[in-house]
């Protein structure tokens, strides 16, 4: 199937202009993706910053106080059983740190003091135990930030023992300041982690501070950090428990002995998280030495990732945070499905303007190829002008119309030469059938001559009177003679021999000649003169002008049979000039008819002629050194005119 001109136009424009606002538009997609996505790492570890830094704001300060009372209750500054001292002083660094939710300190004799965070009766609430040997008395106090008493009551039913929690047994042993695991705080049921310090006065082990942070509020940090609309960051344990997540829900969960606990990464809710992250714990240890950041999929989504180790003081805690790439790029995707629309409908526009483009540009090449086919045809003459086009079509126009035209030309040339070719082996035949006739009657004639002489010869011979006998038979002879000449000048002139060029005397030719034609010129009423002094000698093949001058005169016999009633008079006259005859022959007739060309073959103006008669008899002159041409200036009469050498 072949395709329009215009709709392969039309296709290509579109197919350019789509391919071409396509490459842009993903170009700069590619470009704005890979900017947007740099940007979005930054943004992730950012986050992660702020994150690690708001944990290590908040968990430092709880580690500065343990060391701190550490440091003066172990030099004596307050001594290490005076609870009451203790009391004001945990309960002055609480006002100050409300991040930390409790103060304690417990001693090798099972005595307690614990300042923490109340909700009411008061600000703060203050837990004594105190032993006496095997006896022990557990008071509650609630006050207000000016240490004033709001309530106050015994707990008899209390049965703590500080000397029983891990925290103080593991002080006790390893004699420093250590961070628990993150646990589920007994009192608030809000995760929590404590630092506890030994107390040492003199080298002896007195008891153990302990401070407890609400890690509650990095959760609470956690989901108010602005990552992206769904991005999520979430603090991991060295043993790979979630001790912070936005979602506070989903980290206290219930443990199969029915206590609460922390989960695990590979146990969380947070599927994307888990999906994300669980493998980090799968040997039981967080390792995170510095920074990692990746992408993975989930769910046919792709997330950018970072894990960022925190490290407050020795306690060691990862940061990992999630955010899917479609929250950074989702406008870029969505102005990328935009402009693919928009490069759709322009290339639309652009192939129905292509289209109408190629129908404007092809409505000349149409018009040109129909004017092609018509001309080539014949049916538009080629002068016509051409309808509105291109400088290149018009150009071609004319080149196909000259080539044409030379066509049409060499087909009327071939036409004229067929036309001639057919006379020409008419005339040859007519040449050939007359030089037989003249052959076959040339013995009949020698006959009758020959017999006329012996009848004439008889006749004198007879007696009596045979006066008129003799002249008819000498006319006999004569018009016998006469008829021999003629066919002989016929053979000579099919034979067109050129031969024989002799001297001879023009006014006898002229006298042969009248007697050849005067009865001609007697049927149509035409007198015919001959005016030519004297006996001027010519050289020339004497059959041939004889021959020259019949066709002349016959010629102007024809013109004059056409005419009525006017004067009627064929003239040959001729004068000397210099070493030249020149001959006229003139006739009273019409005229030479305006569209014959003279001299021409086949140049005729009657029903009945040939058009060679001229042309032959030019021919024959110039062969025998002579010219012959009609006279159109002498306006008397009709004038050709020939020269002979003399
Ligand atoms: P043809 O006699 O067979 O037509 P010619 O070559 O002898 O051929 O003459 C060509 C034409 O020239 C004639 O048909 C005639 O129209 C014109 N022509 C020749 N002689 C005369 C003349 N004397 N007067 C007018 N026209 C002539």
């Amino acid at each position: 199937m072949k395709l329009s001109l215009g709709f392969i136009l039309a296709i290509s424009l579109a197919g350019l202009q789509f391919l071409a606002i396509i490459t842009v538009v993903f170009t700069s997609y590619l470009t704005s993706e890979r900017a947007m996505l740099q940007h979005a790492r930054g943004l992730v570890l950012e986050a992660g910053e702020n994150a690690s830094e708001h944990s290590k704001g908040f968990l430092s300060p709880a580690r500065t106080a343990a060391d701190l009372f550490s440091r003066i209750f172990s030099s004596g500054l307050v001594a290490s059983d005076d609870f009451e001292a203790m009391e004001k002083m945990f309960f002055q660094a609480l006002l100050d740190q409300d991040q930390i939710s409790g103060m304690y300190y417990g001693d090798e004799a099972g005595n307690f003091v614990f300042v923490m965070q109340s909700e009411g009766p008061g600000a703060l609430r203050t837990k004594f135990v105190e032993t006496n040997g095997e006896s022990r008395s557990t008071r509650l106090i609630w006050r207000d930030t000016h240490f004033g008493i709001v309530e106050q009551k015994p707990d008899p039913e209390d049965k703590f023992d500080p000397r029983l929690r891990p925290w103080y047994q593991t002080v006790r042993t390893e004699q420093t300041t250590i961070w628990t695991d993150p646990y589920i705080f007994f009192s608030s049921q809000q995760p929590g982690i404590t630092v506890a310090a030994p107390v040492v006065t003199n080298g002896v082990f007195r008891g153990v501070i302990g401070v407890d942070v609400e890690i509650s509020t990095i959760s609470n940090f956690l989901s108010l950090l602005d990552i992206s609309e769904n991005g999520t960051a979430l603090i991991l344990n060295e043993n790979g428990d979630v001790i912070a997540h936005p979602n506070l829900d989903e980290i206290v969960v219930r443990k199969e002995d029915g206590t609460a606990g922390l989960p695990s990464i590979s146990k969380i809710e947070d599927q994307v998280a888990r999906g994300a992250f669980a493998n980090i714990a799968q040997s039981g240890v967080v390792e995170i030495k510095s920074n990692v950041q990746s992408e993975f999929r989930y769910m046919k989504d792709t997330y950018l990732s970072l894990l960022m180790p925190i490290v407050v003081d020795d306690l060691p805690l990862t940061i990992a945070i999630y955010a899917p790439e479609n929250d950074f790029i989702q406008v870029i995707k969505d102005n990328r499905l935009r402009n693919i629309w928009i490069a759709a409908v322009i290339s639309l526009v652009t192939a129905c303007a292509g289209l109408a483009l190629a129908e404007l540009i092809l409505r000349p090449v149409r018009a040109f190829a129909v004017r092609a086919a018509l001309v080539s045809q014949g049916e538009v003459y080629s002068a016509e002008p051409l309808p509105g086009t291109y400088r290149e079509l018009e150009q071609a126009n004319k080149t196909l119309i000259r080539e044409i035209a030379q066509r049409r030309q060499a087909d009327v040339k071939i036409q004229e030469l067929n036309r001639d070719l057919s006379h020409f082996s008419r005339v040859n035949l007519m040449g050939q059938m007359a030089t037989g006739l003249a052959h076959e009657l040339s013995q009949p004639l020698t006959a009758i001559t020959q017999n006329v002489d012996a009848a004439i010869t008889t006749a004198k011979d007879m007696e009596g009177d045979s006066e008129e006998l003799l002249s008819i038979l000498s006319e006999l002879d004569d018009q016998a003679h006469r008829g021999g000449d003629i066919l002989r000048a016929l053979r000579g002139f099919v034979r067109r021999d050129q031969g024989n060029q002799k001297p001879f005397d023009f006014n006898e030719l002229l006298r042969q000649t009248h007697r050849l034609m005067h009865h001609e010129a007697e049927e149509h009423n035409i007198d015919l003169i001959f005016d030519v002094p004297g006996s001027p000698v010519v050289i020339a093949n004497r059959v041939q002008i004889a021959q020259v001058l019949v066709n002349l005169i016959r010629n102007a016999i024809e013109a004059l049979a056409t005419t009525k009633g006017k004067k009627r008079e064929i003239r040959i006259s001729a004068i000397k000039n210099e070493n030249r005859l020149d001959v006229c022959v003139d006739d009273t007739g019409p005229g030479v008819d305006q569209d014959v060309t003279l001299f021409k073959q086949f140049e005729t103006s009657k029903k009945e002629g040939m058009g060679l008669g001229l042309s032959i008899c030019r021919t024959i002159m110039e062969a025998n050194g002579g010219r012959l041409y009609y006279d159109a200036e002498h306006t008397a009469a009709t004038r050709f005119r020939m020269s002979l050498r003399i």
